[in-house]
């Protein structure tokens, strides 16, 4: 074992689902390096609250969008300096509306942020746990890139994509001890959520057997299992955490 620090990157750490995740691992005992794009004072608050717990985190303004800002951040701060034992692929955008009159930006910013963000994290990724022998990657899909949603075709697309993109990592770098799994939430209560109209909530809530909406810790626990020793067998695999609602 190095005597590198042992770092668990989160994208998109800085609020909701992604803070859930940082704080979780830093529990687990990772270092926690996070990403945000808009917001460093969320992110500084997420490193105040792990390090008042007793942990270690590091916060750093990263577009997900930006895969050449993606290589250099892995040159600057990754390769060499730590051991990044877990790479949570999290942050995610939605740029809703329905398919014909959805604009082509919309579609390509989602896509880009969403989907190719994840490939050159998982790209980058990819080389310094292949040295390592040994590494755990988890994407944060979405239970509408498995069942789609209408008006949301560019983002259950990027989702769907992400699974694929988790299937072949998964098979490519299992040689080297690195697992690749997906967790798919179900409608979780964040800011990305908040804004929904009451009527689109209670039709979600009729669709989930489990009768409510998720919270950010319903997925952090899944993604700690994931990064933890009991998950080592487990790669390829797309868990739902989604109250039932997609079996
Ligand atoms: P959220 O509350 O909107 O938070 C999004 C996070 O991602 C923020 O930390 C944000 O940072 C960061 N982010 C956004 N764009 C970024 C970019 N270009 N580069 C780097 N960071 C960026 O979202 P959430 O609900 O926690 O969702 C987290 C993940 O779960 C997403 O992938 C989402 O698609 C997925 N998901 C969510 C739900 C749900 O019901 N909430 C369901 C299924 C899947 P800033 O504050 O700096 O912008």
């Amino acid at each position: 074992m190095s005597d590198l620090s042992h770092v668990a990157l989160v994208t998109g750490g800085s609020r909701g689902i992604g803070r859930t995740i940082a704080e979780t691992l830093a529990k687990d005992g990772f270092e926690v390096y996070l990403t945000y794009v808009s917001r460093p004072e969320e992110a500084d608050k997420v490193v105040a609250a792990i390090e008042e717990a007793g942990g270690k985190a590091r916060a750093f303004k990263l577009d997900s969008g930006d895969s050449a800002a993606i290589g250099e951040f892995f040159k600057e701060e990754i390769k060499g300096k730590v051991a990044l034992d877990v790479l949570v692929n999290n942050a995610g955008i939605t740029r809703d509306g329905l398919m014909m009159r959805m604009k082509d930006e919309d579609w390509d910013k989602v896509i880009r942020i969403n989907l190719t963000g994840c490939f050159a994290f998982l790209k980058e990724a990819s080389k310094i746990m292949g040295k390592q022998r040994f590494g755990r990657i988890v994407n944060i899909t979405s239970v509408v890139g498995q069942m789609g949603n209408a008006g949301q075709a560019n983002y259950s697309a990027a989702k769907a994509g992400l699974i694929g993109l988790t299937k072949s990592a998964a098979r490519e770098l299992a040689p080297r001890s690195i697992t690749v799994n997906a967790v798919a939430p179900g409608f979780i209560e964040t800011d990305m959520t908040a804004d929904l109209p009451e009527k689109a909530v209670e039709a979600m809530l009729a669709q989930i057997p489990l009768k409510s909406l998720g919270q950010s810790e319903d997925i952090a626990a899944a993604v700690s299992f994931l990064a933890g020793p009991g998950a080592g067998y487990i790669t390829g695999q797309v868990i739902g955490v989604n109250g039932g609602m997609y079996m």
